[in-house]
């Protein structure tokens, strides 16, 4: 009698213990009006219950294979974990459920490396730790064989977030006391720049200084400090929207917490997704554009939505100086992803807001790394509407003469 009783009274307790106890933690969240805040949420798929490992995804810090532990003393080291692994699995979720593919559905687990310094090497995974230590940005990276004779493992494609480097914004040494805040450094470059993306602005800018020495470039590593991801729409957007609780950006500072940013998070995952067809040999107009247009519709924010609309230089309401289209734009890797994002987030005119998640998708197809804006990515735009349009013979016209009119 008396064992039946301690049975009993277990019982409940095995029960609970098969059952996998959820798990939250504070990551940064959107919220409706698109400020980042930061909340807890429960974590999807985890495997583990100590630390970041999922069924898709494993976070680990730098160069490190185990995952970060989920009560790891770097309350910021979790913060970006979080935040990273439950944007990652939104997104894949996405490309699962909304687009049905089937290529993210079977893609195995991907290692997530924050606060990673170090170079991407093509045949050595990691480049040296002294060579030119990497902040404020992310980056995809593709899979790679290793080098057995030397002990490198084989690598799958992976994500990879760096740490933050505070730069003050008065030593980008831009000219005239208006400028002196990074608020006036955007609305200069929206004003005045609308050919090329924020970080090539702000290289021009400090560029522009008169030839800084070897040792103080080396010591600022301008040209990489401030390469970030994405178009200068969204960095724009993100900008604006930031809380100070996320960080992104203050007024007297600049850095970017990659790892704390739900787009950046989102336009890396699409990277991945999008490799299928969009291999990620090096970064080129079209790829960043295809990258940011999704990062556009994962974020699912109207706000974020109406402030593309407005601003984007292809035909944005607000956009001081539209962007007509060059020859140039076609050998320059970054400054004209802008371009190819407009172009992408204006077919929703002719498509609709919600075909043209699917319409995107299915371009990829049709596209590759390498396609040049003015033959691939229109003959490519031009087939989809073929298959995709409601009224395909309209519906191109109506695409070519709004081409027409950007100088294409
Ligand atoms: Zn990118």
């Amino acid at each position: 009698m008396k064992t039946l009783f301690t049975f009993m009274l277990l019982l409940p307790t095995m029960i609970w213990a098969q059952v996998a106890q959820p798990i939250k933690a504070n990551i940064v969240l959107r919220d409706a009006s698109f400020k980042a805040r930061i909340s807890s949420v429960e974590l999807p798929y985890l495997i583990s219950d100590t630390t970041f490992d999922g069924q898709f995804f494993k976070v680990v810090q730098g160069k490190n294979d185990e995952a970060i532990s989920l009560t790891n003393e770097d309350e910021e080291l979790v913060l970006r974990a979080a935040t990273t692994y439950y944007h990652l699995n939104l997104a894949r979720d996405w490309y699962v459920n909304k687009m049905k593919s089937t290529y993210v559905a079977n893609l195995p687990k991907l290692v997530i490396r924050v606060d990673i310094k170090n170079q991407f090497n093509e045949l050595g995974h990691y480049a040296n730790d002294a060579l030119d230590p990497q902040f404020n940005n992310a980056l995809t990276i593709p899979a790679g064989e290793g080098l057995a004779g030397r002990g490198i493992k084989p690598w799958n494609m992976e994500i990879w977030f760096r740490p933050v480097k505070k730069v003050n914004i008065k030593d980008l040494k831009i000219k005239g006391d208006a400028m002196g805040e990074w608020g006036s450094v955007l609305a200069s470059f929206r004003q005045q720049m609308h050919m090329s993306t924020l970080q090539r602005f702000l290289a021009q800018l400090v560029q522009s200084q008169t030839n800084p020495s070897p040792a103080s470039q080396d010591f600022f590593g301008w040209e990489n400090l401030i390469r970030v991801a994405g178009t200068s729409i969204m960095l724009e957007a993100v900008y604006q929207f930031a809380d100070p609780l996320s960080r992104a950006f203050s007024r007297k500072w600049f850095w970017l917490d990659t790892a704390l940013v739900p787009e950046i998070i989102y336009h890396e995952f699409s990277h991945v997704a999008l490799s299928d067809h969009l291999v990620l040999s090096h970064s080129t107009a079209v790829i960043e554009g295809m990258a940011d247009y999704f990062a556009g519709e994962i974020a699912n924010s109207p706000n974020l939505a109406t402030r593309i609309k407005t601003y984007n230089t292809f035909n944005g309401k607000k956009a001081t100086r539209k962007q007509q289209y060059s020859v140039q734009f076609e050998t320059t890797d970054y400054a004209n992803s802008d371009f190819v994002f407009g172009m992408l987030w204006d077919l929703k005119t002719i498509v609709g807001d919600d075909s043209s998640p699917e319409f995107v998708y299915s371009l990829r197809e049709k596209i590759d790394t390498n396609s040049s804006i003015r033959k691939q990515l229109i003959e490519g735009i031009l087939k989809t509407c073929e298959e995709k349009c409601e009224l395909p013979f309209v519906d191109k016209l109506k695409i070519l003469q709004r081409y027409n009119a950007r100088g294409i």
